[in-house]
């Protein structure tokens, strides 16, 4: 198989795996053509439709689908005996039906059990292009061909596809203040930093932060300049330190103040009491 094929193929099936929950091994429903097609072309059935499916197969046939071929005499006695190596699916068809009614029984209205129909009934595959969901395969001039999605079935995939990019958007519209906020995170993605030349002063400066780092290294190339910006630093942290003192101290005396006023008061009260206790 060319390559270009093999990477069609291989996107169609994970298109049945992503949407219709096909998954390995692929149950192959050949039918009885089918059989007949890869004898004479001698073909190795299952390892074909397992090259096209790019995966492991399943390769099964149905109760009316083997009697179709039980029917037509010895003349095909090795298309039987392809057709016996295949699991056999019940179909429940008490008398045999024609194998291309059988097979649209089984699939149904919804594929829901994920065969893969191996026919070379042209009827066949054209009723089965209105379901969704079913991958085709036939034999053209010997070579085993798995068909292109049906109009069904990628209307049904852009369905999907539609309804999950509906979802992220009501969701984000339940929370209007999350999309904005991560906007300006974006934006802040450009140039990390101011010129690296201007800020080197900073970064000695950043140092002198960290006194121990610095006492650990006394050998920098210009050591006075850090002393110097230190010390200015330490002062300056001095100042305030003595400030914020200053001001405890005076909030001391108005609450000692307060206190005694409500000495006074407190006083007074009792004085009040005692007066109508005397009354
Ligand atoms: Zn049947």
């Amino acid at each position: 198989m060319r390559q270009k094929r093999a990477k069609t193929y291989r996107k169609l099936m994970s298109l049945y795996c992503l949407h219709f929950g096909f998954r390995q091994p692929y149950q192959v429903l050949v039918d009885s053509e089918m059989c007949k097609e890869a004898i004479s072309s001698h073909l190795d059935l299952p390892k074909q439709l397992a090259t096209v499916l790019q995966g492991n197969i399943k390769p099964m046939i149905t109760q009316c689908c083997i009697h179709e071929l039980y029917l037509q005499g010895r003349t095909q006695q090795p298309a039987v005996d392809l057709a016996k190596t295949f699991e056999r699916r019940k179909c429940n068809h008490r008398e045999a039906i024609p194998g291309d009614e059988c097979l649209i029984s089984v699939v149904g209205d919804t594929n829901k059990h994920r065969y893969v129909i191996a026919t070379q009934s042209q009827p066949l595959r054209s009723k089965l292009r209105k379901i969704a969901g079913v991958p085709l395969i036939h034999i053209n001039r010997s070579v085993v061909v798995l068909e292109p999605p049906s109009d069904a079935t990628l209307e049904k995939k852009e369905n999907e596809e539609e309804q999950a990019l509906l979802v992220p958007e009501t969701e984000k519209a339940k929370l209007p203040a999350a999309a904005p906020a991560e906007a300006p995170k974006k934006k802040r993605k450009g140039p990390k930093g101011p010129n690296p030349l201007s800020v080197k002063k900073k970064k000695t400066a950043g140092e002198t932060g960290a006194p121990p780092a610095k006492r650990s290294h006394p050998s920098n190339s210009d050591p006075t300049k850090d002393t110097v910006g230190s010390k200015r630093k330490q002062e300056e942290a001095d100042d305030h330190r003595d400030e914020p003192g200053t001001a405890d101290g005076s909030s001391g005396h108005k609450r000692k103040r307060r206190r005694k006023h409500k000495q006074k008061d407190g006083n007074g009260g009792n004085e009040g009491d005692e007066e109508e206790n005397n009354d």
